[in-house]
């Protein structure tokens, strides 16, 4: 309930996520897996995260189109490693570890091996906005905590 966007606005069909091998994004399913507060690496985000690629950008490797992750560090636009792990392996030779999900907006640190919750920790929340308002096209609601 954390991770519903509105639909109202939206007239997009949205592809199922119903691939049960989607282990890795275990918060996209029903179960809402708690994310981090905190992360020991949010110094290597980008300087200039207030301008951001499409959701819709493609793998700027293979071109897959979308489900995208951001890099948070360099903002390159990569896939998932449910289609050809560009984004894992971005991590690997780059060793940049944070990266946004363009399809549920979550944000997850290869380092920690975790989600982060990009509303509370305050040098992700800007990012988080600004990915929000570029997918559905308005800002996100105040989280009620
Ligand atoms: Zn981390
Ligand atoms: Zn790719
Ligand atoms: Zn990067």
């Amino acid at each position: 309930m954390a991770n519903v966007g509105p639909s109202s606005s939206s007239s997009s069909s949205q592809p199922e996520v119903a691939d049960e091998s989607q282990d890795w994004i275990l918060g996209a399913g029903s179960g809402w897996v708690e994310a981090r507060t905190s992360c020991d690496h949010l110094n290597s985000l980008s300087p200039d995260l207030a301008r951001l690629p499409n959701p819709d950008t493609p793998c700027s490797r293979c071109e897959n189109p979308v489900e995208n992750w951001l890099c948070l560090c360099c903002k390159e636009v990569l896939c998932s490693r449910f289609v050809n792990r560009h984004m894992l392996m971005h991590h690997q030779q780059t060793a940049h570890c944070l990266a946004l999900s363009y399809s549920d907006l979550s944000v997850w640190c290869f380092c920690c091996e975790a989600y982060l919750d990009a509303q509370v920790i305050l040098q992700l929340r800007p990012v988080h906005q600004a990915a929000y308002i570029l997918k559905f096209g308005e800002a996100p609601p105040v989280p009620q905590l």
